[in-house]
């Protein structure tokens, strides 16, 4: 079973990954917890240069090499977990490069948002289900100021960047079926945490 978490800085997805994989484990399950961008030594290699590479790559580059980043993810860690029987918990997949490379970078234009579509269908393996922590960019903000360490390339974007991404997220949430759960990630840790938790087991058992 595969879980991604999605949404943008701030949201706490990296928290309720943490709570959601201890809690699954708790329950006799063996869950595999990763990361995206990154997850396996080549991926985490390429995330170093997206986040904090001295040189920014073109727009269609820069989504070839988060796509190229995934592939490596899913065959040397995903798909071997899955395999295994792991239940395999993500933070962020597919969804981020729509958000963050069609939306948040490429402001949505369809030639872009068709581009990243089209390397996603060859790419394929979505998650069995996805949870946006969805939160108002204020809450998220005051959130990101009170975190310490490096600034990536991403963190430091405008508001407006921000605002495109969540645009993003929720134009995914709106495209899609029964995948994908809008989360209210404004609340506090431990009732995003029941809410994530319940759904998961709801998800498992059915
Ligand atoms: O999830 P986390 O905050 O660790 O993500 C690392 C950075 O990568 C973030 O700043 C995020 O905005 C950026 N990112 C991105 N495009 C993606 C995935 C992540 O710009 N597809």
């Amino acid at each position: 079973f595969f879980i991604s978490l999605e949404g943008g800085e701030g949201a706490g997805k990296s928290t309720q990954l943490r709570h959601l994989s201890e809690a699954l484990k708790a329950d006799g399950l063996s869950v595999c917890q990763t990361r995206e961008p990154g997850g396996t030594p080549g991926a985490e290699a390429l995330r170093r240069q997206l986040l904090f590479g001295e040189e920014a790559l073109s727009w269609k580059a820069e989504v070839m090499t988060h796509m190229a980043a995934r592939c490596d993810h899913l065959d040397h860690q995903i798909l071997p977990a899955l395999a295994a029987g792991h239940v395999v918990v993500c933070d962020r997949f597919h969804d981020s490069t729509w958000a963050y490379q069609g939306y948040g970078i490429g402001c949505g234009e369809a030639d872009k948002l068709s581009f990243i579509r089209s390397l996603r269908q060859l790419v394929g393996h979505e998650p069995d289900l996805t949870f946006w922590l969805d939160v108002p960019l204020e809450v998220a903000q005051h959130r990101v100021a009170q975190r310490q360490g490096p600034t990536d390339r991403y963190e430091g974007q405008a508001e407006a960047f921000h605002q495109r991404v969540r645009e993003g997220f929720s134009q995914a949430y709106q495209q899609q079926t029964d995948r994908m759960i809008r989360v209210d990630a404004a609340r506090s840790e431990e009732e995003v945490h029941h809410a994530l938790y319940e759904l998961v087991k709801e998800r498992l058992s059915a």
